[in-house]
């Protein structure tokens, strides 16, 4: 398979990448081009271990730009659309840049696979488009209710890709995943925010009562989930991705201070993002029925080596914080 990844040297489409050249996920991989625009959350350090492999391309570029896309996804089996603007915070003061990038993004990615004659394109997308439930889970056929800029863009590119499927029979297929976590993740998110903090002497800011709860999904997982969509999932259909695991951000904070042998002292409570929402709850039993995904590693788990990767790696976070201080 020739594989064509955006985004992928961000948090989630860089382990995409790492592990389809080292075998990972299971598929075949011949090729594999990376477009990606190296915004402040694209690193080329995410690569550094895959960069000299024959079968990687690195293009600097954005999605928006219709042309560059079409000339290099020509002989490519499928896309891969991980890039977008990520940050809900950012989107509550940044919002155009997200419409920009996830929208417009988005349809000329769509356009350019249709013209580049490439067969299947996977759009990533987030559980945050379903909006927010106080009990029960969302499967596939909820109707898209977001509640802030990020997720309102990525659910209007959730739209236009499953338009594209009935308007042009392209085989665009779209996954929803829950919050992932683990290395490599930019330290504005929640988990590496709060273990770097931790590991500077810094508090960790816990938004509002600290109540909202939000599953959270290794990125392997993820990845895996992903390339199980690729090999046999459905044209036109939506694929939830979960991780079992479900915790409010108080309950996680209280994990990560454990780890780190520190008291509660150290949580700081600060006003609430405006239209925060509460819960999400993805029922992912369409993707383990249809494709036998089940999630491999818990976050009770798999936290400690997380943790310890960041401990481990000031090197590549401390730039990144220091850049936004
Ligand atoms: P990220 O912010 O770490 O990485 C985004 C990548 O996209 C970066 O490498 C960046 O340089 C690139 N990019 C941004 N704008 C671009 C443009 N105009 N052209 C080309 N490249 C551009 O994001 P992430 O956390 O890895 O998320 C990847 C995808 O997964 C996103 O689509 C996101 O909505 C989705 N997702 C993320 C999560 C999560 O918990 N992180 C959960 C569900 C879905």
């Amino acid at each position: 398979m020739r594989y064509f990844v955006t985004g992928g040297a961000g948090f989630i489409g860089s382990h995409h990448v790492r592990g389809l050249l080292e075998g990972r996920w299971g598929s075949d991989v011949s090729r594999v081009t990376v477009l990606d625009a190296f915004t402040y959350a694209g690193n080329p350090d995410n690569l550094r271990s895959v960069i000299g492999d024959p079968r990687l391309d690195v293009v600097e570029g954005d999605i928006r730009d219709g042309d560059l896309a079409e000339r290099i996804l020509p002989g490519h089996d499928v896309v891969v659309h991980f890039a977008a603007e990520s940050h809900v915070d950012r989107s509550i003061g940044a919002g155009s840049e997200f419409v920009s990038t996830n929208i417009l993004g988005t349809q000329r990615m769509l356009e350019s696979a249709l013209v580049a004659d490439v067969p299947v394109f996977i759009h990533v997308s987030t559980d945050e488009v379903y909006g927010s439930l106080d009990e029960g889970s969302w499967d596939e056929n909820e109707p898209v209710s977001p509640n802030n800029p990020y997720a309102a863009s990525k659910a209007g590119s959730d739209l236009l890709a499953l338009a594209w499927h009935r308007i042009h029979g392209a085989d665009v297929r779209v996954t929803r995943s829950s919050n992932n976590f683990g290395t490599h993740q930019h330290p504005e998110k929640l988990i590496p925010r709060f273990v770097t903090n931790l590991l500077e002497g810094l508090d960790v800011p816990v938004y509002g009562d600290g109540l909202h709860r939000r599953d959270w999904l290794h990125v392997d997982d993820h990845c895996r989930a992903i390339d199980l969509v690729t090999s046999g999932g459905r044209a036109g259909e939506v694929y939830n991705i979960g991780g079992g695991t479900e915790l409010s951000n108080l309950e996680i904070t209280r994990m990560i201070l454990g780890f780190l042998g520190e008291d509660e002292n150290r949580i700081r409570h600060v006003a609430d993002r405006p239209g925060h929402d509460r819960r999400y709850s993805v029922d992912c039993s369409k993707i383990s029925g249809e494709l036998g995904y089940a999630p491999r590693e818990t976050l009770a788990d798999s936290l400690p080596s997380v943790v310890e990767w960041y401990r481990a790696h000031p090197d590549w976070w401390l730039p990144l914080k220091d850049a936004r201080r």
